[in-house]
C-alpha cells in the first residue's frame, strides 16, 4: 500500500532518485529532467490548473 518510490509526472515511471520539480512541485527523473517532455507535461499541468478546480493527486 505504501510506496517506496513516488512516480515521475512525465513519463509516469517509478524511479528510486526523483528531483522534485519546483515549478509543478512533482518527482521528475533524471531522464525526463530537463527534457521537452518535461516542459510539455508541466504546461499541460499549468493549462489543467488555469481551468479550475484540479485535484493534487494523481
Ligand atoms: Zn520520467
Amino acid at each position: 500500500m505504501n510506496d517506496p518510490f513516488e512516480k515521475c509526472f512525465v513519463c509516469g515511471d517509478k524511479a528510486p532518485l526523483l528531483i522534485r520539480n519546483a515549478t509543478v512541485n512533482l518527482p521528475v527523473c533524471q531522464t525526463c529532467q530537463g527534457s521537452e517532455a518535461e516542459k510539455l507535461a508541466i504546461s499541460t499541468l499549468q493549462e489543467g490548473l488555469a481551468e479550475g478546480f484540479v485535484c493534487g493527486c494523481i
